[in-house]
């Protein structure tokens, strides 16, 4: 069964792969180009260099959503996030909550599944509070076939504001 469903992606730390360094809007380019391999007719937001939340002593993200169709559970879906996190230099074991980090993978909706799980919590447990995702998912969300609830998020970011938000550059094209 495919479902439709919405990622928020961000990156404020570069990653060396084989003696070349490669910055956080390249890394999210590459994760992209992974995450067409997960998930069909997908649909990429533009790129927003957003200041960082919870933690601010640490450089800006880069953030961007994306959305597609996901033939599988949802826990399937965190599996193959979570590899790709990995590949890009993601290592929780090795970085504070919240700080630094080269790739993160968020599953923001999934359909319109409500699901609590000690992996998993979707809707994603802080998407309303976060402009930096707010924005690139408003800008996707009028192409999405069956998530219609915009009008609630407008409210969110009404609410959170959006001037730690700002534009970076556009969707990736590949
Ligand atoms: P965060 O994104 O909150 O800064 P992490 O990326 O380290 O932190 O995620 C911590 C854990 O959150 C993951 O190992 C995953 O099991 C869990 N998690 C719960 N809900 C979600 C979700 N909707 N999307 C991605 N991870 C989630
Ligand atoms: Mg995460």
């Amino acid at each position: 069964m495919k479902y439709e469903v919405v990622l928020g992606l961000g990156s404020n730390r570069s990653f060396v792969s084989e003696g070349t360094e490669i910055e956080p809007p390249q890394i999210l380019e590459k994760a992209c180009r992974r995450l067409s391999s997960l998930i069909s007719d997908i649909r990429l937001s533009s790129v927003y260099q957003t200041e960082p939340m919870y933690v601010e002593d640490q450089p800006r993200f880069y953030n961007m959503a994306v959305s597609g169709f996901f033939d599988g559970e949802p826990l399937e879906l965190l599996d193959g996030i979570q590899l790709i996190e990995a590949d890009y230099g993601r290592c929780r074991e090795h970085e504070r909550r919240f700080g630094e980090r080269s790739l993160d993978i968020d599953i923001e909706l999934f359909s319109d599944m409500c699901i609590k799980s000690a992996r998993l919590e979707i809707p994603h447990p802080r998407l309303c509070e976060r402009a930096f995702i707010l924005v690139p998912l408003l800008e996707i969300l009028p192409f999405c076939a069956d998530i219609k609830n915009g009008a609630f998020y407008e409210r969110c970011l009404r609410k959170t504001g959006q001037s730690g938000v700002k534009y970076f550059c556009g969707p990736f094209t590949f």
